[in-house]
């Protein structure tokens, strides 16, 4: 039996990882510590809550003492750290509350996981999920590769850039084993509707504004989230320790195109005449500091683990869109209160 610790596990993305990892592996025990910020969200694993091998944890890894007590009690052989501050637009306005989370609370996790491995090589493992908007912007051209020089633009990149440094550091000058993954844009089930899908997704459903930066040329690169739980579950397991893996979808979309398509099968969905959503489209003031293209080469993870995305982007915007119309009271729960206050003042004008 091993104890994993899974940071950020009520969250979009370590959602899925939890539950992939409690119910794939009963030789586990999964503890989620998450501090259930307006992103953590108990509600996301509502279906797994009473398995035997499950444990929900709520604190916060910016409490040093927390966490090293936390670490002294369970002995964890391994750390999924997710728990992070994730949105560009917030970190403009609160920076701090970024390098609290990303900097500050990854290095708490790594003393306390120093602290009880000291001596020890016995397979543990520190697991750092990172994003590739730690790479900065390309031009029209090119690929990240996990070589590419860091080169980060917003408050939340330069957090989460700072955080895989000290990971790297404590590897290299402690000899902590561990591993980073830089993914591109998640989308799917659960994702909090201040970030771009589910939030046109619920304005369409609403009829209220598509707010689109600038002239909707940005391009992203998109990935099902279930593909990234794959993903990290591989990594985690199969990865080489001090190394680092590009994760991607293969999948470039500029702003519009995609906000057209997911236009197009939301009328489709709902049975509206062709060209109802698109109306809703306006365009806002754009985002300071705002990345022109991300595109991650993930032929890495792909060669030397095996992965890649099981599914297409049509299929896992379909699947996306059938969940959030299944689950409308998910959504009127997570956008009443403080959300209503947050996109006015995000998108006032637009
Ligand atoms: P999210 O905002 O949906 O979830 C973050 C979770 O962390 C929430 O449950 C929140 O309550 C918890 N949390 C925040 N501060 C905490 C603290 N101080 N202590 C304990 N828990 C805290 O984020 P996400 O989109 O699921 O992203 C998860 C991780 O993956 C992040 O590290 C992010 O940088 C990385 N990532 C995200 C994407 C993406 O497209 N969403 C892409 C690549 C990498």
């Amino acid at each position: 039996m091993k104890n994993i610790l899974i940071t950020g596990g009520a969250g979009f993305i370590g959602s899925h990882v939890v539950r992939r990892f409690v119910k794939k592996y009963n030789n586990y025990t999964i503890y989620n510590l998450d501090a259930l910020t307006y992103a953590g969200n108990l509600e996301n694993l509502r279906d797994i809550e009473q398995e035997p091998n499950y444990r929900f944890i709520k604190g916060d890894i910016v409490d040093q003492g927390f966490i090293d007590n936390l670490f002294s009690e369970h002995r964890f052989d391994g750390v999924v750290h997710l728990a992070a501050e994730s949105h560009v637009d917030r970190s403009i306005t609160d920076p701090l509350a970024f390098v609290k989370t990303n900097i500050l609370g990854t290095v708490n996790l790594l003393n306390a996981a120093k602290k009880i491995w000291a001596g020890k090589e016995d397979g543990q493992r520190f697991y750092h999920v990172s994003t590739d908007e730690v790479y900065g912007s390309l031009g029209p051209n090119g690929l990240f590769t996990e070589t590419t020089a860091y080169d980060p633009n917003s408050p939340y990149s330069a957090s989460k850039a700072s955080s895989d440094h000290f990971v790297r550091a404590y590897g290299e000058t402690y000899g902590l084993p561990y591993v980073i993954s830089n993914c591109s844009n998640n989308y799917g089930p659960n994702h909090f509707p201040e970030k771009l899908i589910p939030l046109f997704i619920n304005n369409v459903i609403h009829n209220k504004s598509l707010p689109v930066y600038g002239d909707g040329k940005y391009t992203r690169d998109w990935l099902y989230v279930e593909d990234h739980a794959a993903a990290i579950d591989l990594v985690f397991h199969k990865g080489k320790n001090g190394e680092t893996y590009n994760i991607g979808g293969f999948n470039e979309w500029q702003n519009i195109d995609l906000i057209k398509l997911l236009c197009r099968l939301m009328d489709q969905k709902l049975d509206r005449p062709e060209g109802t959503s698109e109306k809703l489209i306006s365009y806002v003031k754009d985002r300071p500091g705002h990345d022109l293209r991300y595109a991650i080469d993930a032929s890495k993870i792909n060669r030397e683990l095996g992965w890649k995305p099981s599914v297409t982007f049509e299929e896992g915007l379909a699947k996306t869109i059938d969940w959030y119309l299944d689950n409308q009271e998910w959504l009127n729960h997570v956008t009443s209160g403080a959300y209503q206050e947050y996109y006015e003042n995000q998108y006032k004008g637009g």
